[in-house]
């Protein structure tokens, strides 16, 4: 019976499925490797560090008092109206939080919602170089066509040349990531009036994906695109609770966009997820009240960045001290001449650190030498793992 049960579900066709170019993502494949390997996993983006207690006690006792069922498709309105205060604070701009924010299962479902609503069969998106790899699959499944910008070396800079080159009359999307993962690098002032100029006069939309806003170090300041009216009124702005909250497996994350363009979000959103999940939602309306939580973080994580390079000093690797996000591109320059994945998985196997080789961000892989670390992590962790890595 088996044998026939096998022998039945058998599939006769060959069939084509919608990825054959992708496989797993890098952060799974270098978090096993890492496991397997017993080795400090500063490869995967995640704070090693708990979440504040009062925040768990508040998704606990939403979780008691039985909000336990389906959110609103848009989200909580208490958390909605939050987030529309906080923008209004850091930006400037205060969104209608019935019509212009819509909450999501994490930024990415965010990012996925977004291209899903934009993107049509043959339309062009521009996506700066290198980067995060959620962009170019979504593309993909849309039928869209990448554009890639590559960002310039070696501080990753915006080149305005080369972006107003690769505008045509298909572009559809420009795809902004600032503070930027996996570089740290963060658009100027300047960088967002030249886009702002750029795209007058034009339908092209922007995603601005701006998860790690609230961590930018050495006194710089996070440009976001709710500042400039021109952005604002053709983008859709992307948040991540999870990142700002060391919540990342909790998947909480927002969209902001004006009214037209989030009533169209919301169509794909509501197929895709419908709502997130109902009592993280209430507790963050009532966390996010507290300002300090999300001003504090630039200091929080520029003393694990400086601790982090100060440790790394007599180390052969060459470093340019990120600007943002908790991310730190770490070069191999002169020490080895093997691609960035053979490197990575031999710093993983070999050293006990493992890493995200750059190369992967790129549509067309190049060899730059680069790794990115994480340093999201307790201090000993860091010290740990520079330790390994000075002994190189
Ligand atoms: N954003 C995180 C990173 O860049 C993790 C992403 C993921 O695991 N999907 O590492």
């Amino acid at each position: 019976m088996s044998e026939n049960f096998t022998q039945n579900s058998t599939l006769k066709t060959q069939h084509s499925f919608k990825l054959p170019q992708f496989g797993t993502t890098i952060f799974t494949v270098m978090s096993q490797l890492a496991n397997e390997h017993q080795a400090i996993n500063l490869a995967q983006g995640f704070p090693n560090f708990p979440c504040s207690d009062q925040l768990v006690d508040l998704v606990t006792f939403y979780m008691k008092t039985g909000h336990n069922q389906y959110a609103p498709m848009p989200g909580v309105a208490a958390l909605r109206e939050q987030i529309a205060k906080k923008t209004a604070l850091l930006y400037g701009h205060l969104p209608d939080s019935n019509s212009d924010i819509t909450i999501t299962c994490g930024a990415t479902e965010a990012v996925f919602s977004t291209i899903t609503t934009c993107v049509q069969p043959g339309d062009e998106v521009i996506v700066f170089e290198p980067a995060f790899d959620i962009y170019a699959p979504a593309i993909s499944l849309c039928g869209g066509v990448l554009k890639p910008v590559a960002l310039s070396l070696p501080d990753y800079r915006l080149d305005h040349e080369l972006l107003a080159k690769s505008i045509s009359s298909k572009t559809k999307l420009i795809i902004l990531n600032s503070p930027h993962n996996p570089s740290g690098a963060i658009v100027s002032h300047e960088d967002m009036l030249f886009l702002e100029q750029l795209l007058k006069g034009t339908d092209i939309l922007l995603l601005s994906d701006e998860v790690y806003e609230h961590i930018v170090f050495d006194g710089k300041k996070h440009h976001s695109a709710h500042e400039y009216p021109d952005l604002r009124n053709r983008s859709f702005v992307i948040s991540s609770l999870g990142k700002t909250y060391h919540t990342t497996g909790w998947r909480m994350g927002y969209v902001i966009a004006p009214k037209a363009l989030m009533a169209e979000f919301r169509k794909v959103h509501q197929y895709i997820t419908f709502s997130a999940h109902t009592p993280s939602q209430y507790a963050f309306a009532e966390f996010m009240k507290d300002e300090s939580q999300y001003l504090g973080l630039n200091d929080f994580f520029q003393q694990k960045r400086d601790l982090f390079l100060n440790a790394l000093k007599t180390s052969r690797f060459k470093v340019i001290p990120t600007a943002g996000t908790y991310f730190q591109f770490l070069s191999y320059q002169g020490m080895s001449d093997g691609n960035d994945v053979a490197y990575a998985t031999q710093l993983t196997a070999i050293h006990g650190v493992a890493a995200i080789p750059v190369s992967v961000f790129y549509q067309e892989p190049q060899n730059n030498h680069m790794l990115r670390f994480c340093f999201a992590k307790d201090e000993e962790t860091l010290l740990k793992a520079a330790e390994k890595l000075c002994k190189i």
